[in-house]
């Protein structure tokens, strides 16, 4: 067994699969840049879902993950950080509602709770929204989904851990002979010897497989998230309406978002005026809105390797060197980092994980 681990990113992944790995006896020691949920995990709409994930085995990581989601959150009865409040979604055009409809028929086929709802059977879920807002049917609405608040986890997850943290510094070299990884070396000059490595560097996740001589292609794209002031208005869930995307945010903040201002983020920021369509938007929608004021925008970099799809476990060439590096990674963190921490100490995923090889590049 893999006797000290370095997990590179103290992100989701990072949280999840440290957990994995000091569970299972391993000493671990954890290396972030920055500080932990300062990455992506710090700039997420985190909904946990499985809803039009393909191809089938992405469905079936996902639903396994909103699973390992309910089964941690059981188990920590004071953890704040899980909300099952079940996702609304509709269209607004004719183009929109077929798509939707293949979504719905999509997941029902694979066994996924989904049912259509009428205007009025969502305003009992919702009673603040503005009834003109919502069409007289063909709502969809997803009861088993919900989204996390990343911090809270992570601080969970790495707290209980026992890991050595390392903050503030940077990953710059690893030192890889006779086709295993040998160390770990940080901007600081702190040279880390390791018997395996994990790479959780979300969007980063590229440049530590350089480090270790791998091609890993990412088409990260950015997100721009919206915080609002609390206000005294009741959302419960995750809404996907035609032009705005919300959640809760704690202590009556929301989080706004809609891909229809994304291409317009820089690396830092978005203009005011984008910012002002997607509040007027969620003020539409939910009139009780009005009251809140922005409170911040920050805009996150998805790590999306080139097919889309996770990649996660050993590299064939370098097999003491792991990935956990995915989009919908607030999905899937909590199961996907499980089995790649038991892997990493030598408990054969090899079914969990074929799918989400690096070798398919
Ligand atoms: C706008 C937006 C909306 C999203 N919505 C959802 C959603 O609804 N549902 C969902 O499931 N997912 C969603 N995602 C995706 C999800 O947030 C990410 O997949 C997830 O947060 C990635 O976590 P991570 O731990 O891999 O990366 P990160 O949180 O970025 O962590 C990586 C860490 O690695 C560190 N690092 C990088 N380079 C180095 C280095 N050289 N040395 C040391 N440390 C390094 C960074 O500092 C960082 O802390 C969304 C993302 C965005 C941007």
């Amino acid at each position: 067994m893999a006797e000290h681990v370095v997990v590179i990113g103290a992100g989701v992944y990072g949280a999840a699969v440290t957990a994995s790995l000091t569970r299972r006896g391993a000493r671990v020691t954890v290396v972030d840049a920055g500080e932990p949920a300062g990455g992506t995990s710090g700039a997420t709409f985190s909904w946990i879902n499985s809803c039009g994930k393909q191809p089938r085995p992405y469905h079936d990581l996902s639903v396994a993950s909103m699973a390992a989601h309910r089964k941690l959150a059981a188990e920590v009865p004071d953890g704040d950080w899980y909300h099952e409040g079940g996702n609304l979604e509709w269209a607004a055009d004719d183009a929109g509602r077929e798509e939707l409809r293949e979504k719905v028929a999509g997941v029902l086929g694979y066994g996924y709770e989904a049912r259509w709802l009428s205007r009025a059977e969502v305003l009992r879920l919702e009673p603040d929204i503005d009834p003109a807002e919502v069409p007289a049917d063909e709502i969809a609405y997803f009861p088993r989904e919900g989204w996390i608040e990343p911090a809270p986890l992570i601080a969970h997850l790495l707290s209980r851990a026992g890991a050595e943290l390392v903050r503030n510094d940077a990953v710059t070299g690893l030192e890889v002979t006779d086709g295993l990884v040998r160390a770990v070396r940080l901007a600081s000059g702190r040279r880390l010897s390791a018997d395996a490595v994990v790479n959780c560097a979300g969007p980063r996740a590229d440049r530590i497989a350089k480090l270790a001589g791998l091609d890993l292609p990412m088409r990260n794209t950015r997100g721009v998230l919206i915080y609002t002031s609390p206000a005294a208005v009741s959302v419960s869930r995750v809404v996907h309406a035609p032009h705005v995307h919300l959640r809760p945010d704690g202590a009556g903040r929301l989080l706004l978002h809609t891909p229809e201002i994304d291409g317009a983020a820089g690396e830092t920021g978005v203009a005011q005026a984008s910012v002002g369509k997607v509040l007027a938007a969620g003020c539409a929608l939910y009139p009780g809105i009005r009251a809140a004021t922005v409170e911040s925008v920050r805009v996150g970099e998805r790590p999306i390797p080139g097919d889309g799809l996770p990649v996660l476990g050993r590299a064939a060439g370098l097999p003491n060197f792991h990935f956990a590096v995915s989009h919908s990674g607030a999905t899937l963190c909590v199961h996907a980092g499980d089995l790649v921490g038991a892997e990493a100490l030598g408990e054969d995923q090899s079914e969990a994980l074929a799918a989400f090889r690096f070798e398919r590049f």
